[in-house]
């Protein structure tokens, strides 16, 4: 999955991969990829710079942050990035080329590893607090039931606080 920086056609060039998910390990990160990933690149070449431009679709596992289920996370994600060559990376990093909606990378040697680029923008669109619905009601603070799956005998008192509390707060 290496590119070669100087096979980069000063014009552009597009290319598509597909990683079957037993040739991308992400157990180091403690995911599981649930799909296999499906990228798509536009690549274009400005002397040694390199922008890369595409999306990336796959689906990994996740847990959720309130009830602890597993669930199916799905990724598509637009992404642009831009590669320097690491000899260029400033030695101070407030100097750093940053740019809010440019992500900025540097490549070592004579190529970019698209699997490497794959990785981080997965990483980069898992949520900090993983949901597995939007309305995820969390585990009964009582029995610890989850009322996702059922009602539990506590859940009807703990509806009557929430009730409560938010009445008290408009007052
Ligand atoms: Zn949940
Ligand atoms: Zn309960």
């Amino acid at each position: 999955m290496k590119i070669f920086v100087n096979d980069i056609p000063e014009k552009g060039t597009e290319t598509e991969l597909n990683i079957p998910v037993e040739d991308f390990d992400l157990s180091d990160e403690g995911l599981l990829l649930k799909e296999p990933v499906a990228l798509k690149v536009n690549l274009e070449r400005i002397g040694s710079k390199v922008l890369i431009r595409g999306t990336i679709r796959t689906s990994v596992q996740l847990e959720c942050s309130r009830c602890l289920e597993e669930f199916s996370h799905q990724i598509d994600e637009p992404f642009t990035s831009t590669f320097f060559p690491f000899q260029e990376r400033p030695k101070d990093p407030d100097l750093e080329l940053g740019s809010e909606d440019l992500d900025i990378s540097y490549y070592d040697g004579k190529t970019i590893d698209l699997a490497e680029l794959v990785r981080e923008q997965i990483l980069l669109s898992i949520p900090i607090n993983p949901l597995c619905r939007p309305k995820c009601r969390g585990l009964c603070p009582e029995c610890g039931m989850n009322p996702n799956e059922g009602k539990c005998a506590c859940t009807g008192s703990k509806g009557d606080f929430r009730r409560l509390k938010s009445k008290d707060f408009n007052e």
